[in-house]
């Protein structure tokens, strides 16, 4: 390994030469505390900034082991180190200037949530710290500006390492209260199960946002507390005694006038199956792991889903258990949701009247009564929710500002009035009661059922193959668009109404999941379930970076099991 002296000498000697000079820097070198390592050099000053990491020794960085000795402590760990480190970044006094990138110095932007990215990788045996960051290597006009760089790579950075990624540099008490942070989420979060819970929500959480565009917590928003009847607590470790709210396994609603917090509550629940850092108010905001939004989808692909469950009798004679389309309607986009979030292995579904498509969710008497069940092909949900529930054991939780029937389907109603949750069940379900026994014919209240598939199995067996149209040319270019979409080649994944994708860094790793699994996995003999457990095994025993061929970008975060099920059901070039 070469010194950080010969570094300076060459870059010396490369002063004022044309940027492809600048290759000859690729290689590791040797810092007083860590090693630098020039992993990829940028082709010129506008292309994406070079890709440098940085490898500080456990000795060195001096993390006491008990902070990583766990996954969910070391992801924790990992995420306030990128935080740290961008903040000294900025907090610098370097200002770059020169052509293009120049001087950049870049590493992920942590969000609310916590979540494993490529930008910091902690060695679980050892404590080495690795942290991936971009650099624009500077130049005036297309002529190298060593000068710049030498400030960057010999001042500025050794100068945020120290002060960011070791431990006794930190404030050591906020480290501490990170970790415990992460412990008493973990806590609440491994017992939901066996306390019989789909969700908890913690009395004073703040769930409302700052806007539409900003997802820090609201001002002066009315704190969350619980109805009594739904109050339970936990001993966390570290924080003592917490008491709040919670959701059961079963059949929930939200239901409540318009504008009283029903869909905040919705989405608070939605990205509990993330931790969120300190002060974000849902801190204590759990939701089961696998919980999956489901919504009306107009528009995308759909490959060999067995919809029959809500869809069958089409009028285009289409085979609703083996259902392909390149343009999904509103309802057959949310079955299709329905059932592949069931295939995924989510135990909780979420779903919002105000993002349903109106015939999927309900049909009422009168229109029952004017179109015969046998022109009308949809089952809505509201006639298998509870067999969602007793017989594949999917919980729900359902917003419904507008529909009574589902009443009598819950085993929970929850009533948000102005933005305090009241539990309503037993007036509601007496109400429903009243109401269907005044009906004068008899006939009211009778369901609406369709006798041909009661005891319905899901199938969950499709097995693709390779698209080899996806991977050809020489390089595969991976590309994310903000939240919207994953370009890999010409190909365009739609995922914009994914909506427990918190983080762009999560699109770019799924674009390389589906190289990785396009490569590796698509052999016509594994179902999609077997090759998400595959990917989920690779992902948890050797982190995101696992999945790349060779360069390991800086900028991935990781997506759940379900979000990489969701990718792959809305990639159209599957070859199912
Ligand atoms: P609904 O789905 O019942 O129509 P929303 O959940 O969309 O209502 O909330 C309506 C508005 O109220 C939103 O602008 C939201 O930010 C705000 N809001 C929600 N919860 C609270 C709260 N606890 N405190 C203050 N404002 C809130
Ligand atoms: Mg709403």
């Amino acid at each position: 390994m070469n010194s950080s002296s010969e570094l300076k000498e060459l870059l010396n000697k490369i002063d004022h030469r044309g940027y492809p000079a600048y290759k000859d820097t690729k290689g590791a070198y040797r810092f007083p505390d860590y090693i630098l390592s020039i992993d990829h050099v940028q082709s010129d000053p506008f292309a994406p900034p070079s890709k440098l990491s940085i490898l500080v020794s456990g000795g060195k960085a001096g993390f006491p082991t008990e902070y990583y000795d766990e996954k969910y402590k070391k992801t924790a760990l990992e995420d306030l180190l990128i935080r740290i480190f961008h903040a000294r970044v900025d907090a610098g006094e370097f200002r770059r200037h020169g052509s293009g990138k120049s001087g950049l110095i870049l590493i992920s932007r942590c969000r609310q949530e916590v979540l494993e990215r490529s930008a910091c990788r902690i060695d679980e045996k050892t404590g080495d710290v690795l942290i991936r960051i971009e650099v624009g290597f500077p130049a005036r006009g297309r002529t190298i500006d060593s000068k710049e760089l030498i400030k960057i790579l010999f001042d500025v950075l050794p100068e945020c390492v120290g002060k960011s990624l070791i431990y006794k540099a930190l404030n050591t008490e906020k480290v501490r209260r990170t970790i415990e942070l992460a412990q008493d989420q973990h806590y609440i979060r491994s017992r939901l199960e066996a306390m019989g819970l789909a969700a908890f929500v913690a009395d004073g959480s703040i769930l409302p946002r700052e806007s539409g565009v900003s997802d820090r917590p609201m001002q002066n928003a009315v704190k969350f507390i619980s109805p009594e009847s739904m109050a339970v607590s936990f001993t966390l470790p570290n924080r003592g005694k917490l008491t709040g709210m919670g959701i059961k396994k079963g059949v929930n609603l939200i239901v409540g006038g318009g504008y009283h917090g029903k869909s905040t509550l919705l989405k608070a629940l939605e990205v509990g199956v993330y931790n969120h850092i300190a002060g974000d108010g849902r801190e204590f905001v759990i939701t089961d792991s696998s919980a999956m939004k489901l919504r009306a989808e107009d528009g995308r692909s759909i490959k060999n889903a067995d919809i029959s469950l809500f869809i069958n009798n089409l009028p285009n004679g289409k085979d609703t258990r083996s259902f392909y389309t390149e343009d999904a309607s509103g309802s057959t986009s949310q079955a299709a949701n329905v059932v592949e979030a069931a295939e995924a292995g989510s135990k909780l579904f979420l779903i919002d009247e105000d993002t349903s498509a109106t015939n999927f969710m309900i049909r009422d008497e009168l229109m029952q009564k004017v179109v015969h069940a046998d022109s009308e092909p949809i089952t809505p949900f509201i006639d298998r929710v509870r067999q969602i529930y007793e017989q594949y054991g999917i919980s729900t939780i359902i917003v419904v500002g507008s529909c009574g029937s589902y009443f009598n389907k819950a085993d929970c109603i929850l009533q948000m009035e102005q933005y305090k949750p009241k539990d309503i069940t037993e007036f509601a379900k007496n109400t429903a009661e009243e109401y269907l026994r005044g009906k004068a014919d008899g006939s009211a209240g009778t369901e609406f059922h369709m006798s041909s598939c009661e005891d319905h199995r899901l199938s969950f067996n499709r097995c693709p193959g390779a698209n080899k149209a996806l991977l050809s040319g020489d390089r595969v270019k991976i590309k994310s668009n903000g939240l919207d979409s994953i370009c890999i080649n010409r190909e365009t994944i739609d995922m914009r109404l994914v909506e427990q994708l918190v983080d762009p860094e999560q699109l770019t790793a799924l674009g390389y999941i589906l190289v990785y699994a396009e490569k590796n996995l698509f052999d016509k003999k594994s179902s999609l379930r077997t090759i998400a457990d595959k990917l989920e095994k690779i992902l948890e025993t050797d982190g995101i970076a696992s999945v790349c061929q060779n360069r390991v970008p800086a900028n991935m975060a990781m997506p759940r099991r379900q979000e990489i099920f969701a990718m792959l059901n809305r990639y159209r070039g599957l070859n199912l």
